[in-house]
């Protein structure tokens, strides 16, 4: 027997019980004659105490950093107690011990702040993952997983496995690909996600359906993204887009309460895609804090609805609004008093390349009901008021004010917002905000390639199985998916094609999303038509699907949660790599298998492929 109780069991009422532990030495330190050892597994840390008579057996084999070790002894109250630690009031006297394994003197120290880098510690991750930070995130992420399990296997899901050798499953990446050496000059895609394989099985009559599931996309790697992700995948059947709302917003309150003990009693906050555009900038709105945008110049086809609010700014000669395509501006709080150099610095911040302005206006609304610009020149009090009034902002609120081409603008005021909104103490990471955003545009217009398949043309903005609203399906019927004029592709009729498609957002994160799916194969055809694909390529890649369709496909829709971003948010972290066992870098490499790599010539052989690198095309040609 190894062991009898693990490193993290023994208390006081353990006290003169013999026992066995078996872990590694955090720590050796030596006083005279005895010398006390940490040791560490998963579950804690136990002290041992080695007396006199074990010293000449320790001096003859000394214990090293991580090695591991077996102690024998008897729990004992200690004199000088531990109150940080749960077993800090006992320690075990060693009676016998044996080192059941050396270690070679690890890289970086196995502590919460450890002195190793990022990539030292990601070549040596299985000695990364023995630290305690590292585990206390899988033990987060086991716990997200186990609460979404119960809670949909009561709710009468069925978890069903799907292949990974499959063909292409567009989610708006390439593919990665597999040869197949049975089949000679042919290739297997790996799943962007199992979203053909859900419908299928959706035909198949198995109407509550997850897997949480690895996906694979190959994309350029921004900022945390992984090309190998997991996702909590389902789909349901004879549902509409409100019975899936309420069942996954049930889902995640379900996995606030197991994990972090949270009840989120209130219903989860809707907003349409365009309100979001509109109020926030972008897609994903941040809904802890307001300072909504206030818009007060708009190019007429992006929020066609709205009212325009220009004649508060124009008329004034002020060139650098009359000639912006966009004029946008938030109420930051308790701001007024901000000095020439604070203002300067916000201004220096919109002018950095990431979020490319060319400048900043400022109306300080002061305490006394005055206001003072950095456009006093053209702006009277009278005008200025008028503004401040627009923005909704109060005495002792400091309006910025940006403007440019609407695309750029846009994102910079919701960045702008995001980024006071942190200084400001807005966002805090213990409060938790969902939100569902809805109704988004079904298709997208790709100015740049995004899959592979070219540029210029419309691609679906979730996925070519996302259904349009059933009264916009008319819209995509009835126009031709051309594109005469590039710069106008907004004022195409598809723009405004509206899907039944829904996103949940956490605290501006998007942490899910999904939609009511097509399930006629007219339809069905015409979507991809619109997508630019004529008969035969839709016979050749998604032939069985349509094909499916024809024999009593019922009505359906899901969604799928990143379940690695999911766990990352609830854990209080940027990064989800954190949250992940054996993560890839930023350049999609494995540091610790050193992969990918290149293969044998004879594996080549087997599969018939020769290799001709090219140079990389340069970006943008
Ligand atoms: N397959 C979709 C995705 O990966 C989710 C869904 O529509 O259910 O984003």
């Amino acid at each position: 027997m190894y062991r009898s109780h693990t490193c993290g069991e023994l208390r006081m009422g353990d006290v003169n019980k013999e026992v066995a532990l078996s872990g590694w030495v955090q720590t050796v330190r030596k006083f005279g004659a005895i010398t006390f050892v940490d040791l560490r597994d998963r579950y804690g840390i136990t002290q041992l105490l080695f007396g006199e008579s074990l010293q000449n057996e320790l001096d003859a084999t000394p214990l090293g950093r991580e090695f591991v070790l077996q102690a024998k002894g008897k729990v004992n109250e200690r004199s000088n107690k531990n109150v940080n630690i749960p077993t800090g009031e006992i320690e075990i006297v060693v009676s016998e011990f044996k080192i059941l394994n050396k270690s070679a003197v690890p890289p970086f120290t196995i502590q919460d702040d450890t002195d190793g880098g990022d990539d030292l510690r990601m070549k040596y991750r299985y000695l990364d993952l023995r630290r305690n930070a590292v585990k206390k995130n899988l033990e987060l992420r086991y716990a997200v997983g186990r609460s979404t399990r119960n809670y949909l296997h009561e709710n009468n899901f069925m978890d069903i496995e799907t292949p990974f050798l499959i063909k292409s499953t567009p989610e708006g990446a390439r593919d990665f690909v597999v040869p197949s050496r049975m089949n000679p000059g042919q290739f297997y895609a790996l799943p962007q996600s199992p979203q053909t394989f859900k419908q299928l099985l959706m035909v198949s009559g198995y109407d509550r359906y997850y897997q949480i599931v690895k996906c694979f996309r190959d994309e350029d790697l921004r900022a945390d993204r992984q090309p190998e992700f997991t996702q909590i995948d389902c789909e349901m059947s004879f549902v509409e887009q409100e019975d899936i709302l309420n069942m996954f917003e049930g889902l995640v309150k379900r996995i606030f309460k197991d994990v972090k003990n949270i009840n989120y009693t209130e219903k989860v906050e809707r907003m349409s895609w365009e309100e979001a555009m509109w109020q926030f900038g972008n897609d994903k709105p941040d809904i802890r804090f307001g300072m909504k945008i206030c818009n007060l110049k708009f190019p007429a086809h992006t929020f066609p609805t709205k009212e325009s609010l220009s004649s508060l700014i124009s008329g004034v000669d002020f060139k650098v609004f009359d000639e912006a395509e966009t004029v946008v501006a938030i109420a930051v709080p308790g701001c007024s008093e901000y000095t020439r150099k604070q203002t300067d610095e916000i201004t220096e911040w919109v002018k950095r390349p990431q979020i490319g302005m060319k400048g900043l206006v400022t109306i300080k609304c002061n305490a006394d009901g005055t206001f003072k610009s950095s456009v006093d020149k053209f702006y009277t009090e009278e005008k200025l008021k008028a503004i401040a009034s627009a923005t909704n902002a109060q005495a002792g609120d400091l309006i910025l004010i940006l403007s440019g081409a609407e695309e750029r603008t846009r994102k910079a005021i919701s960045e702008l917002r995001l980024e006071m909104g942190k200084r400001l103490g807005f966002r805090k990471e213990d409060e938790f905000r969902l939100l569902w955003v809805m109704d988004f545009p079904l298709f997208e217009f790709a100015l740049e390639d995004q899959d592979g398949g070219g540029a210029g043309r419309w691609v679906a903005r979730h996925h070519p199985f996302t259904s349009p609203k059933p009264d916009h399906i008319h819209i995509m019927i009835n126009n031709n998916p051309k594109v005469e004029d590039l710069d106008k592709y907004l004022e195409h009729p598809y723009a405004g094609i509206k899907a039944n498609a829904y996103d949940m957002v956490l605290n501006g994160n998007e942490i899910g999303g999904g939609s009511i799916r097509i399930f006629q194969r007219e339809l069905q055809e015409k979507m991809f038509a619109a997508l630019g694909m004529d008969a035969a390529e839709q016979q050749h890649k998604f032939g069985f699907l349509l094909g499916a369709f024809e024999y009593g496909a019922p009505p359906h829709g899901g969604l799928a949660f990143g379940f690695d971003r999911l766990c990352a948010i609830l854990g209080g972290s940027e990064s989800i790599r954190d949250f992940i066992a054996f993560p890839k870098n930023n350049s999609g490499r494995d540091v610790m298998l050193d992969a990918p790599s290149t293969i044998d010539a004879k594996q080549f052989d087997e599969l018939q492929i020769k290799l001709d690198l090219k140079p990389p095309t340069p970006k943008g040609e």
